[in-house]
């Protein structure tokens, strides 16, 4: 009898840290397939949560469209064929590049950045690159 409860209770006590673990991540704007590597379907799971959460946030402050151009990049993707930064963050799914075309979306995009404390940004012509690679200085801004 005892043993019959012994499992019930480990049943129970493996459902509960399950139901726990597979706490999905509620984002409101946007899917994770948006932060895919073009060449690895489904690395978007490989993003940081935290930073989809603030990015997430984010794009509601903002009230503009965040048209993610690059995400999640694999190796050989970021090293090889964008011939990226070797220690981009992006290979650490800690950055995405947003795309953005003119000065009045840029301002709210990063302004809304800044208040959720994404406060790594690179600014484009034509997108924003926003990390929170903490190996690297905060509170920067850099042109491309
Ligand atoms: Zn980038």
């Amino acid at each position: 009898m005892w043993k019959e409860n012994l499992c019930k209770f480990l049943k129970m006590a493996l459902e509960y840290i399950q139901s726990t673990q597979s706490k999905s991540l509620d984002l409101k704007y946007f899917t994770l397939k948006e932060f895919d590597s073009p060449d690895e379907p489904g690395s978007g799971s490989k993003m940081d949560e935290k930073f989809l959460e603030k990015l997430d946030y984010a794009r509601g402050n903002a009230g503009v469209p965040f048209k993610i151009n690059s995400g999640y990049r694999s190796k050989h993707w970021n090293d090889k064929i964008l011939k990226a930064r070797i220690g981009s963050s992006h290979k650490l799914g800690l950055a995405a590049d947003i795309r953005c075309t003119n000065s009045r979306d840029r301002a709210l995009i990063i302004q809304a950045l800044l208040n959720v404390g994404i406060n790594r940004i690179g600014i484009a012509p034509t997108f924003l690159h926003a990390d929170v690679d903490k190996q690297k200085e905060p509170d920067v801004f850099w042109l491309y």
